[in-house]
């Protein structure tokens, strides 16, 4: 049995299959649908994706055909491990041999008067997306709380549609958690282009209501902003209700704790995606609220397990990336700031590269900055700004913190020159290069 109709869920449900044709899956989501990309949603908001049937990844019938039984509209209301069963909405109590809890995320609370109001929205279900997209139309101007990864696709998205965009954070720069300022500065020129207002060291103090229940404006630290629409992009809280009723054991983060098969406190209890905390690969402090992409390796862990299956889940370095104004940023691990925080210490190497080849149409910079571990040279993290490129760069050089690359290995890195998609010196190594001119 799987709770969650998400990318843990149905990639657990898809691992059981695959580890155990004869498994019976049974699936419980509260949503209408599974198997669509909420991914795609800030994107068919801003129109770069016409609309939101493309996000549909596979119909009904498909889980069907795979004997998955997914139970739609269906909320889980408890767990009990003494007797193997769970509390649904509807069916009362079901049986499992074995449960994979994926339960995700909560956008947190804003913790402030007004969370209550119609004209908030809190971006998650498809079904809900199409009906606020109609309700986007309408409205003239909207403020986006916070400068989350959602928060930059969502202000860069309203913006491209025309309305007028604020954002308020309490950071004093986008996205200021992950991106260093020197790596989110050109996002935030870019947005001035089209438009947005940004209002950074601004906190929330309240949602106002118009008198009939609906936001009329954001009351922030700075003086109140005037609203059609509000798009709440808060941090990812885990939903561990159900686990922690059940006594399953909960670590620091909040996010339900898994060993490296995904096995919870509780045997015969499997848990993947943003309710789960896993180790970061450099520091070993727990993380939660990851993304798509790692919740579904998860999932597919917890449900190959599950069904008898053996494989395992190694430490993360987090590569991410996102399309945010006109540029691309991304990262792995830390940037400056937040290595900073954590008192990580590191020699740093930074460089403007380009795209493709100087001469070629529509060639990009591309800004990369490496973190390396003092002594060994180890890489440990890494950020980046560009026009393309960034991605793959990510990939690799998340890969690269894993396996133990150096600044020297990277300085001398063998690169693909090729006109139109990569030019002559390699961004990376000339940050590494750089970096290794500064020790001297
Ligand atoms: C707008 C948006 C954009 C995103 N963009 C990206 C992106 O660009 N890249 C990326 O990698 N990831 C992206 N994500 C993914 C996201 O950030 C999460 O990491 C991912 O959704 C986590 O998957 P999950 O299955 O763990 O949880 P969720 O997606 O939160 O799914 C949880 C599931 O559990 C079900 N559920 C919860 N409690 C119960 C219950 N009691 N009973 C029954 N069912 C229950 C819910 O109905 C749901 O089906 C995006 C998500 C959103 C919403």
């Amino acid at each position: 049995m799987v709770i969650g109709g998400g990318a843990a869920g149905i990639g657990a449900a898809g691992g059981a299959k695959a580890a155990n044709k004869a498994t019976e899956v049974v699936v419980y989501t509260e949503f209408e649908d599974a198997a669509y990309s909420p991914c795609g949603i800030p994107y068919v908001h801003g129109k770069e994706i016409p609309d939101f049937d493309r996000l549909f990844l596979a119909g009904k019938e498909a889980y069907v055909e795979a004997g998955i039984d997914i139970h739609y509209n269906t909320k889980v209301d408890a767990i009990d491990l003494a007797r193997h069963t769970v509390k649904v909405d509807g069916e009362g109590d079901v049986g499992w041999d074995r449960l994979v809890i994926g339960t995700g995320f909560d956008y947190a609370d804003p913790g402030v008067p007004g969370s209550d109001l119609d004209g908030l929205y809190y971006v998650k279900n498809i079904r809900r997306a199409m009906e606020w997209d109609k309700i986007i139309d309408q409205a003239k101007v909207a403020v986006v709380v916070e400068a989350s990864p959602l928060g930059l696709e969502m202000v860069t998205a309203l913006a491209h549609r025309g309305i007028e965009t604020h954002v308020i954070d309490p950071h004093p720069w986008a996205l200021a958690e992950a991106a260093d300022p020197d790596i989110a500065a050109p996002v935030e020129e870019s947005w001035a282009e089209m438009g947005v207002k940004m209002h950074w060291n601004t906190r929330l103090e309240a949602f106002v209501d118009d008198g009939q229940g609906h936001v009329r404006a954001v009351r922030t630290s700075e003086g109140e902003l005037p609203a059609d629409l509000v798009v709440v992009c808060t941090k990812k809280e885990p939903r561990n209700d159900l686990a922690a009723a059940a006594g399953i054991e909960i670590g620091s983060t909040g996010g339900i704790v898994v060993d490296e098969r995904m096995a919870t406190s509780e045997p015969g209890v499997w848990a993947a995606g943003d309710c789960i905390e896993v180790p970061h690969g450099v520091s070993n402090i727990p993380l939660q609220g990851l993304s798509g992409s790692h919740a579904y390796s998860q999932g597919k862990v917890a449900g190959t397990n599950a069904a008898g299956g053996n494989r395992s889940y190694q430490p993360v370095y987090v590569p991410w990336g996102m399309v945010a104004g006109k540029w691309m940023i991304g990262g792995v691990s830390f940037g400056e700031t937040l290595a900073t925080a954590l008192g990580i210490p590191f020699v740093l190497g930074k460089a403007q590269g380009i795209s493709r080849a100087r001469y070629y149409p529509d060639m990009k910079k591309i800004i990369v900055k490496l973190l390396a571990e003092p002594g060994s040279l180890r890489l440990i993290g890494a950020q980046m700004v560009g026009g393309e490129g960034i991605k793959e760069r990510a990939d690799f050089l998340a890969m690269a913190v894993k396996v133990g690359i150096t600044l020297t290995d990277l300085a001398w890195m063998e690169n693909v020159y090729s006109p139109p998609i990569g030019a002559l010196n390699e961004p990376i190594a000339l940050a590494a290069q750089n970096a290794l001119a500064n020790l001297k």
